[in-house]
């Protein structure tokens, strides 16, 4: 109880804001609680954090809160500790962490049982002369109507957004245009959602689960002796295990132990891997699950949220933000693909899962396992450290062969002469040898699209994006060049736009891979799965079952097929261009390569008859390809952990990045010096400044970018950095700032 309430609002502002509570409100108002409060001249839904009764500083004026939005606090105590822990640790204000953690249905107080969708009034085939006709003057009309007609017709307004990156304006004007029309529609997403599940029991153990499962629930017991935020020894485990070594086995048993003793777990998995599968093996085992996933509607989200928060959930399965899941009595956080640049979120709060997984469990006296078969540089060295305990599961469950490794040198094919295709002859022949034998094929190449450049033959230009200073991508089925950054598109023009030359597709995209495989295997049926054929709802699943039922028998695709998939007939996995990545601007390219491969080559050898891997590539003795076709994680840490220590990068620095975005260039660039001139003119203990510099992408959706990226040697320094940087970074009239701390994309 008290007088006064401290107020967060979700805005980028430093502080806290201060309120009187009204009498009437006084044993109400809690910390936790939602409030409405005025706001200049605004008013803001915001969270208390704190009451008391230490009246302002005289001469200071405090306005009452308007009222009180729920009569439960929403947030409880952990959760408020852990989000002023994000707040300071990613350098955003408590608000905007707050904000992160309430599902956006639970926050505004009034789910919405429907989903508002589009609804095209034609035959999705027939509306190509519209599409055209609004291209010259409508451009973003043009493609939301594009899209909506490739996805079949009707979309959710919001994923249509998403999509067709436009607001919601165009997509009003294709309705008053009289091309659409918006309906309601109680739909979900989520098939298996209130649909009970026959239960199934746990499996006996290899001796090697057994071992990492009793060392798991030996923490798991020390913790809970030890109560929140305790001590008792090791609370972290890195479950470095090789696909299909039983890692989801040893989850679904700690978590048994945890709840058995009446706690609770969350598991927190890679948005693409959040499917109906993967919910189902949690809900064979334990009764009481909750999702908490994209796909849900806000409605269901929020209902999901709520039951949690009663306690009505033992296990929570969730992606990213499932992390903040109000468990109340928490034991357990498992972080599979712990690897995955996914769990890092891309806009404010900038917070990595991974790290936020650690710190709640402190707060909260639970265990955390990161599971993964490849751990990210930085686990694998926190786990030589001892800041993770290391559980190794080094072999196959029920074995399984070692597929056969064919690399094929992309510049001997080239230098052949003769014409060039990405589907070399010992890839045809391998092709051939796998269908011939009944078994299946994964071709993967992560671009998707028909070929990533247009080039003009006379003047060696390629066709650029009006808007970002990247090339355009041909993509032929939807006969049209599209930029992947901002997502403007045009019909292919038929000449360079500088110099009226020739224009030529130049390399390799999915859409191309997949039209050369039908012309090449006219008896094979071929599928492809990318984010352009995979948007529909419940195109995923499809294409997946297709595959898994065999009645695909190649498929070819992006990043989206080197994941989790597991069928044992797959006795050829094709790695159309493994160095794909590998030169990208970023000191993890060799990293992320390496994780690709070794993921990708995992996905065959699973039966009986064994696999064959053919791997192409440019630089096949790059030690990212060695080591990834190898599987060997251990030989590609030993060799790139030096490297990063010579230069100074993560695991052995923490970075801060700055990126500076602004109309013209000009103030980009000022602002961004401005800024590293405060921190160096600081001189702050085991801070390095580097750049600024032009963003490697320079040019972005017509923002022109400058970054600057500040090397720290320890959380003591990002701290430092955070504090110079606190209030200095607030939106200008002409540029604005974005601050990644830890980034996982350096573009
Ligand atoms: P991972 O999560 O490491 O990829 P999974 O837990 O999915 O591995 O296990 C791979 C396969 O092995 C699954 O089909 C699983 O049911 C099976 N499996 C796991 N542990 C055992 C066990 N102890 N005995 C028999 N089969 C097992
Ligand atoms: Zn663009």
């Amino acid at each position: 109880m008290g007088r006064f309430a401290r107020v967060a609002p979700p805005l980028p502002v430093s502080g806290l804001f201060t309120y009187e509570v009204p009498e009437e409100l006084r044993d109400r108002v809690v910390p936790g609680v939602r409030v409405l409060v005025p706001f200049g001249a605004r008013r803001l839904a915001a969270t208390c954090v704190g009451v008391d009764d230490t009246p302002p500083p005289a001469g200071v004026a405090v306005k009452p809160l308007l009222r009180l939005l729920e009569d439960e606090p929403l947030v409880g105590p952990d959760v408020l500790q852990l989000t002023a822990w994000v707040a300071t640790s990613t350098g955003c204000s408590w608000g905007e962490a707050l904000d992160a953690a309430l599902p956006p249905a639970v926050k505004s107080g009034r789910p919405s049982r429907t989903v508002e969708e589009i609804v095209l009034l034609k035959d999705p085939r027939l509306v190509r002369p519209q599409v055209d006709e609004l291209q010259a003057r409508r451009e973003k009309q043009a493609r939301a109507l594009r899209i909506l007609a490739e996805r079949g017709g009707a979309l959710p307004m919001r994923e249509l957004m998403n999509l067709a990156h436009v607001s919601r304006s165009p997509l009003e004007s294709l309705v008053r245009g009289g091309h659409c029309t918006l309906r309601s529609v109680r739909a979900s997403h989520d098939p298996l959602l209130g649909q009970s599940v026959p239960r199934t029991q746990p499996l006996v153990l290899t001796d090697a689960q057994r071992d990492c499962k009793e060392r798991i629930t030996a923490a798991l017991r020390r913790a809970m002796a030890a109560g929140p935020g305790g001590a008792g020894g090791a609370r972290a485990f890195l479950l470095f295990g090789v696909t299909g070594s039983g890692k989801t086995e040893v989850y679904l048993q700690t978590l048994a132990e945890c709840v058995a003793a009446g706690r609770q777990g969350i598991v927190l998995v890679p948005e693409i891997s959040l499917t109906p599968q993967t919910v189902r093996r949690f809900r064979e085992r334990f009764e009481r699950v909750a999702v908490l996933h994209s796909h849900l509607t806000d409605a269901e989200r929020a209902d999901q949220w709520r039951r949690i928060r009663r306690g009505e959930a033992d296990v929570v399965v969730g992606a990213r933000s499932a992390v903040f899941a109000p468990l109340p009595r928490l034991g357990l956080v498992v972080l599979d693909e712990e690897h995955e640049t996914t769990f890092k979120q891309q806009n404010v709060p900038r917070y990595h899962a991974r790290e936020v997984a650690i710190e709640r469990a402190r707060l909260a006296g639970a265990v955390v396992i990161l599971g993964t078969a490849t751990p990210s540089l930085e686990a694998w060295h926190a786990a030589q450290d001892g800041g993770l305990q290391l559980l190794q599961l080094h072999e196959r469950v029920g074995g399984g062969r070692t597929p056969e490794i064919v690399v094929v040198d992309l510049s001997l094919e080239r230098r052949r002469g003769g014409a060039f295709s990405f589907i070399t002859d010992p890839l045809r022949a391998a092709m051939d040898d796998a269908l011939s034998r009944d078994g299946q094929v994964l071709l993967f190449l992560n671009r998707r699209g028909w070929s990533p450049v247009m080039l003009c033959g006379r003047c060696r230009q390629p066709l650029r994006c009006p808007n970002c200073s990247v090339s355009m991508t041909m993509h032929r089925r939807a006969l049209r060049v599209i930029c992947h950054y901002c997502g403007t598109e045009r019909p292919p023009p038929i000449q360079c736009p500088a110099c009226a030359g020739p224009l030529h597709p130049l390399g390799y995209g999915t859409e191309k891979v997949e039209e050369e495989v039908r012309q090449g295997f006219l008896h094979a049926s071929v599928a492809r799965m990318d984010s352009d054929t995979m948007s529909g709802r419940g195109s995923h699943e499809q294409a997946l079952s297709d595959f898994a039922e065999g009645r695909t028998r190649v498929l070819i695709g992006t990043q989206m097929i080197a994941k989790g998939l597991d069928f044992p007939n797959v006795l050829l996995v094709g790695v159309i261009c493994a160095d794909s990545a590998l030169f990208l601007p970023d000191y993890r390219a060799a990293e992320r390569t390496f994780q690709l491969l070794a993921q990708v080559v995992g996905r065959t050898g699973r039966g009986p008859r064994g696999g064959r891997v053919v791997v192409q590539a440019f630089d096949p003795r790059h030690v990212a390809i060695r080591c990834g076709v190898a599987q060997d994680y251990e030989a590609f840490a030993q060799h790139e952990l030096p490297l990063r220590q010579e230069l100074g990068y993560p695991p052995f620095s923490r970075l801060v990045r700055l990126v500076v975005h602004a109309d013209e260039e000009p103030d980009a660039r000022a602002r961004a010096e401005l800024l590293t001139d405060l921190l160096r003119g600081a001189a702050l203990d085991g801070v390095t400044v580097l750049g600024p510099a032009p963003a490697p992408i320079a040019r972005i959706n017509k923002q022109w970018r400058w970054h600057s990226v500040i090397k720290c040697v320890n959380d003591g320094a990002v701290s430092a950095v955070l504090g110079k940087l606190e209030g200095q970074t607030g939106p200008g009239k002409r540029a604005r700032v974005l601050v990644d701390v830890d980034p996982v994309g350096m573009l």
